[in-house]
Formats: structure tokens, C-alpha cells, sequence
């Protein structure tokens, strides 16, 4: 749920009010003139550099409702609360937008922090929740977007009629727009080149018929905390029309995907497939086929236990381009957060991934292998076969106090750690009822988790 719809208002020429006269009050103002507003001003004090203002009306006097007479909106920012109480409730009573610095009760808008690259614009807030946190933002998109993107917005402006009469087709049309504002197009524009850049999108126009069809990315996004995405993935989330995905991939994730992505679940819980893996492989192609740009998203990493490779074998089969982008499974998402190293000089030297999906109930693995001391087994899918795992464990040599844990929903909020040996473990599992995804280790390094959990962020038992 959003605490605020963000909007942007159109205010040129339009008269608003702000009610106070010292050094907030010019700043508010000084926004509001930035944004082709005429400004009214109301207190009994006005600095000279605000009331000297072009397109500023200064009243001097205490605030009254007749002073909201025409107004579009209100900035109260004086230092008395109960004036910007009053003003607060007036404009309540006609509807005027209004805003009181600093006092989010009294608001029906709040101001978000702004960088201004105009046209392009981005207005960003943390709800007052922390300005602190605002302001590293602040700095985070100031290096993503650079000054002379203005540039690049007015240069995209200029054509953007004459290329949506050549490329007709939407799709098209944003991958066109896409390979010039990626490409060369936009580095011309950005070091000031502007007609070697016109020339080049000229042409661009002209082979309008060669502009790339449909691709798959096939993108690992982690085992759930959505910091754990790669750069590459993100990037290409933004890039993608359509999202398909599964439920292993969290819900915040997916909201990062391109915000009019279509979004198709194809879910898979045990025993309840929604979609079958066939009926997968031929919906990618299907899509790619139509000329999108399709985002396979997958939990954890594509190529461990992910089923990637049948899905680009069929890609591969059909001709259809791909990418495969890699992305942290959850062994070593989860192990890092639930404070487990995977190997440990003292403890293990070599670390095993196996599936435990039971397969007519049982289980078909190297217990001998897996049973070996000095290693870390790392057992995907094995909730449901636990008693076996355990069991056969132990018929095939590895002491019954091995240490062993449960993760459930590794990396996301709802993590937690259920620890025991293979002998307590299926006990505490049955009375706990750990919640889907959840990962079995087993192996010395989990003691150590005792000592290095504590440095984790994550909280959990
Ligand atoms: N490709 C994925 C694994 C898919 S198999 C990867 O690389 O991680 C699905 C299994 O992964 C689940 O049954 C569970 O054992 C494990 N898993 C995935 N995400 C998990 C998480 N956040 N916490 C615990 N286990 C997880």
C-alpha cells in the first residue's frame, strides 16, 4: 500500500499561496516560481529577498482565509503552529491542496525531494519516514543520472512524433527507442554532438524493417531479499515486455520488473503445477515469437535445480536469442544469511548440492557420497523427504549428532533457523512446520552459526 499517490501538478500561471516570510518560505516559493507558479506570500514579516521576487505578490498582514481567495495551492511554513493549524484546516474546508513543512498531519500533499533533469524529472520521498534515508537517495540517483540527461529528454522530445509516424508498431517503436538511447545515439548526444546523433537516428529510421525481434532473457533473481539481484538482471527487468515467473520469485521483485511489463505467473508448488515445464518452454517461445522482450525470471540461479537449460534448449531449437543471467541460489543466499559458512577450514572442505524431491516416495541419492565426513550437503527440495534424508544418512555412517538446520524463506523477512542433529531434527521440523522454500544443511558448519549469526541483520530464533 502507498502512503501517497505521487503525482505531478501543472501549476504554470496559476496562482499559489505561501503563508510565512522567512528563509523556508523563500525556498518553497522559490519551487514554486521554478515550476512557472505565481506566488502569493502572506505574513507580517517578508524577508526583502522573497517579497522582491519576480511573479511575487507580498501581502503583509496575518494570515487570513480571504487570502486563499483563487488559490490553487498552499505552502504554510511559518514557525507558529497554530497559524499553520488554521491555514491547514481553511484549505481543508475548500479543498485546496496544502502542505505544512515539517508537519505531515496538517498536509494533504508532502513535497518530495526532486532532482531536476528537465524534461526529465524525478520526484522521490520516504513518506517523512526519513530524510536522512532521502538524502543518500538523493546522492544514489545523482550518479545513475547524470546532468546532461536533460539533454538526452529534450533530444528524445524533438523526434518523438517523427518516429512514431515511422515505427508504428508500440513494441517496435520501444526498441527502437532503446538501441538510441542505450547506443551510440545517446553517447553523441551526451558529449554534445547533437547532429552527428540526428543523422544517426535518421538512419536508424530509415532501416526501421531490421530493428531486433524477440528475445529471452533467462534471469536468476535470488533467493528472495530483492538486494540480491545482479546489476545485469535489474537492467534487464527494466528492459522486458513481458515477466514470467514463478513462485519462488518475491513479490518485491517482481513489482521491480518494467512497470507495464505484462506479468505471467506460471507457478510451481509441489504436486500443483500450474503451468507444466513444456507448456513453459512453448509460452517463451510463443512470446518471442511475437517480437517481445521476455523475462523468464527464476528463483535462486537458472542452471541449479532451476530447470534453465530445457527452457534455452527449446530456445535454441527455435532460433530465438537468448541470455542467460546468473543469480545467487539459495545455498549461498540462504548459508550467508543465516550465518553458515558452506566451507570452513576447520570443518568442511568441499560443499555438495542435492535435490531431495522424492520421486515415488523415495529418494534416489548417493547416501555413501553424501555420508562422507569434512563436507557440507546442501539438500534443495528435501522438507518432505527429511525422515529419509536423516535416516539413510545415519544407516550409511554419519554420526546421528551431525549437526543439521532447516532455513525457511531464506534471505526474506520471514526467514527462520530450526537447528538440531539428524537424530532431533525430523522431530522439531514436525512440531515447528517450517513454511515453504526451505533449505536442509547438514554438516559441522552449522555450529557456527551460533557464533556468526549475531553479525547477520537478519533477525530470527
Ligand atoms: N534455482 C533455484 C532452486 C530451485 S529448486 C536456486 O538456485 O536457488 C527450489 C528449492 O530451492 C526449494 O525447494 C528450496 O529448497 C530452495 N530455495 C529456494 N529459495 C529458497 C529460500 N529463499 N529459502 C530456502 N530455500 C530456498
Amino acid at each position: 500500500m502507498m502512503d501517497y499517490l505521487p503525482i505531478f501538478l501543472n501549476v504554470k500561471g496559476k496562482l499559489c499561496l505561501v503563508v510565512g516570510g522567512g528563509e523556508v518560505a523563500a525556498r518553497k516559493a522559490g519551487v514554486l516560481l521554478d515550476a512557472g507558479a505565481k506566488v502569493r506570500v502572506v505574513a507580517p514579516q517578508i524577508k526583502d529577498s522573497l517579497s522582491a521576487q519576480p511573479g511575487v505578490e507580498s501581502i503583509v498582514a496575518c494570515f487570513d482565509a480571504l487570502h486563499l481567495e483563487g488559490i490553487t495551492l498552499v505552502i504554510a511554513a511559518t514557525d507558529d503552529r497554530s497559524v499553520n493549524q488554521q491555514v491547514s484546516e481553511q484549505a481543508h474546508t475548500r479543498n485546496i491542496p496544502v502542505n505544512v513543512v515539517d508537519d505531515p498531519e496538517l498536509c494533504s500533499f508532502i513535497m518530495p525531494a526532486i532532482l531536476d533533469r528537465s524534461p526529465l524529472m524525478v520526484a522521490f520521498s520516504s513518506g517523512g519516514a526519513s530524510p536522512v534515508l532521502t538524502r543518500m537517495m538523493r546522492g544514489m540517483l545523482e550518479s545513475m543520472i547524470p546532468q546532461n540527461y536533460s539533454r538526452l529528454a529534450a533530444f528524445a522530445e524533438r523526434f518523438r512524433q517523427q518516429v512514431k509516424q515511422r515505427v508504428t508498431n508500440p513494441a517496435k517503436r520501444r526498441i527502437f527507442w532503446e538501441n538510441a538511447l542505450e547506443g551510440v545515439v545517446a553517447e553523441k548526444v551526451l558529449t554534445g554532438d547533437e547532429n552527428s546523433a540526428e543523422a544517426m537516428l535518421k538512419k536508424m529510421l530509415e532501416d526501421e524493417d531490421n530493428i531486433q525481434r524477440g528475445e529471452v532473457y533467462l534471469v536468476g533473481a535470488g533467493p528472495g531479499d530483492p538486494d540480491l539481484l545482479t546489476f545485469r538482471a535489474l537492467r534487464l527487468m527494466q528492459k522486458a515486455d513481458v515477466v514470467v515467473y514463478d513462485n519462488l520469485v518475491s513479490k518485491p521483485i517482481v513489482e521491480m520488473a518494467r512497470r507495464d511489463a505484462e506479468r505471467i505467473f506460471v507457478g510451481k508448488k509441489r504436486a500443483d503445477h500450474t503451468l507444466r515445464q513444456e507448456e513453459i518452454n512453448e509460452l517463451l517461445v510463443r512470446l518471442a515469437k511475437e517480437g517481445k522482450r521476455v523475462l523468464r525470471l527464476k528463483g535462486g540461479d537458472p542452471f541449479i535445480f532451476g530447470r534453465g537449460g530445457e527452457e534455452i534448449e527449446t530456445l535454441a531449437a527455435e532460433g530465438i536469442p537468448f541470455q542467460v543471467v546468473p543469480g545467487i541460489t539459495a545455498a549461498s543466499g540462504v548459508a550467508s544469511y543465516a550465518g553458515i559458512p558452506l566451507t570452513h577450514r576447520d570443518y568442511a572442505q568441499s560443499c555438495m548440492f542435492v535435490t531431495g524431491h522424492l520421486k515415488d516416495g523415495t529418494m534416489n541419492l548417493d547416501w555413501a557420497a553424501l555420508a562422507r565426513p569434512r563436507q557440507t550437503v546442501v539438500v534443495y527440495m528435501g522438507l518432505h523427504g527429511l525422515d529419509t534424508l536423516c535416516a539413510q544418512l545415519v544407516a550409511h555412517g554419519m554420526p546421528e549428532t551431525t549437526p543439521i538446520a532447516i532455513v525457511q524463506q531464506g534471505t526474506t523477512r520471514n526467514q527462520r533457523v530450526f537447528t538440531g542433529t539428524l537424530k532431533t531434527l525430523p522431530g522439531i521440523a514436525e512440531r515447528e512446520q517450517p513454511q515453504a522454500p526451505t533449505l536442509i544443511i547438514i554438516g559441522g558448519v552449522v555450529t557456527l552459526r551460533e557464533k556468526l549469526q549475531w553479525f547477520h541483520p537478519q533477525g530470527d530464533e
